[in-house]
């Protein structure tokens, strides 16, 4: 007999668990539209020229090896990834207000963030976006942060934002409480704050001395525009609040596997920056040790050499282009075959998702009799559709809403 004769099986991972569905399906017809990664036309994986180009530098450059990286990964990295994120000119990375360090992607950054704060912050609450991404609510607990509350975010009858009920929720919330925010591309509904709600958040964040950690998975993948995408977490930041920001290269560089990511800590001086990023050092060293040294090294290619750098920016502007022009042929394609009620939503989100309105039995259709493999709560991919199958996706639709 097995020690652990008597484990219960897990449960699926509800979005891996789709595509382990999905690669099951003989049919011909089928599209997955679950998972959160970019896909060509062609329904192939993307791979960035300006990564390719990148990864050629780093063969062939002869001083490269595969020694470790420090505990905190490579510097230029962390002091790139901090200027992509909060500007050029940001008084933050002016005074040496950030510990930069680098982590797993943005999974590992908010892991690592949340064990800091909850070794070294006295609020042991955070408030967490309803819906959001299900990941934070499982990595706030474990890593220590016990109270884990939900605000208004999400509106279903109009479906866009439900900005009154957020900022009542972020009211009633314990003082000093964390606050996750997603910096743009809200996942999973694609209903983002506009400027103007963004100060209205701050204020609220400020009379309720909050603090606000950042999730920035998307910046130049919603928009196409990595500063307008920068907008929210710039706000917060030259306003002088002190905040967390967990970036990553998943999706805005296409380096998912890589797991490139970073965790910035901005606090109101230098020499109080200096003994956090000492205790972010002691997070990390039990937890991984050091990270890994591929993807930073790709990061930092692109970000320092100007020609790569103005590359990879209509590289980015080509694949958020494209996930826009599916959602216009999404939108026409639901109109021709005449889907009940307004799909104005599906033009209105912005980022990689689109939030449906399709309930769980729909959802139940779609996949059934349709192939169309998605969440339940109604999430589609927009980054997984083409041109050619927006008119069978449309006739799914209405099929199931009937
Ligand atoms: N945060 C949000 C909101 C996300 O959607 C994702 C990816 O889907 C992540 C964080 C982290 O992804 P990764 O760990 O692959 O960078």
């Amino acid at each position: 007999q097995s020690i652990w004769q008597a484990i219960p099986q897990g449960p699926p991972d509800a979005i891996l668990g789709i595509s382990e569905a999905f690669k099951k399906d003989p049919s011909p017809k089928k599209i997955n539209l679950g998972v959160g990664a970019y896909r060509t036309e062609e329904g192939k994986p993307l791979v960035l020229n300006v990564v390719k180009k990148a990864e050629q530098k780093i063969i062939n450059d002869p001083n490269e090896n595969k020694e470790y990286l420090g505990i905190t990964g490579n510097p230029k990295f962390n002091a790139l990834s901090a200027q992509l994120a909060f500007g050029e000119h940001s008084p933050v990375i002016r005074e040496a207000r950030n510990a930069t360090v680098q982590c797993l992607s943005g999974t590992g950054s908010l892991r690592v963030g949340a064990e800091f704060l909850a070794q070294h912050y006295t609020v042991h609450t955070v408030l967490l976006p309803s819906p959001t991404w299900a990941n934070h609510h499982k990595i706030f607990p474990l890593a220590g942060i016990k109270d884990v509350r939900t605000y208004r975010y999400y509106k279903p009858s109009t479906r866009g934002l439900d900005f009154e009920g957020m900022i009542e929720d972020l009211q009633r919330a314990p003082e000093g409480a964390i606050v996750l925010l997603h910096a743009c591309a809200h996942n999973p509904t694609g209903v983002d704050l506009t400027p103007e709600q963004w100060r209205g958040i701050l204020r609220t964040v400020q009379q309720k001395r909050m603090l606000p950690f950042f999730d920035s998975a998307y910046q130049g993948f919603a928009s196409g525009d990595l500063e307008r995408d920068a907008t929210a977490i710039r706000l917060f930041a030259d306003a002088g609040l002190e905040l967390l920001l967990a970036q990553s290269y998943a999706k805005n560089m296409g380096l998912y596997g890589e797991r490139v990511g970073a965790l910035s800590v901005i606090t109101k001086s230098a020499d109080v920056t200096k003994r956090v990023e000492s205790q972010l050092k002691q997070v990390i060293r039990p937890m991984f040790s050091n990270p890994p040294r591929h993807g930073a090294a790709i990061v930092v290619e692109v970000l320092s050499d100007p020609s790569l750098y103005a590359e990879w920016r209509e590289e980015l502007k080509g694949m958020a282009g494209r996930i826009m022009q599916m959602r216009q042929e999404l939108f026409r394609a639901l109109q021709q075959v005449g889907a009940p009620g307004s799909w104005n939503h599906i033009l209105d989100q912005i980022g990689m998702f689109s939030f449906t309105g399709l309930t769980k039995e729909q959802v139940r259709v779609m996949t059934d009799k349709w192939h169309v493999y998605m969440t339940f709560d109604g999430r589609i991919s927009m980054a997984g559709l083409s041109s050619s199958k927006c008119h069978y996706l449309a006739e799914a639709i209405n099929d199931a809403m009937r």
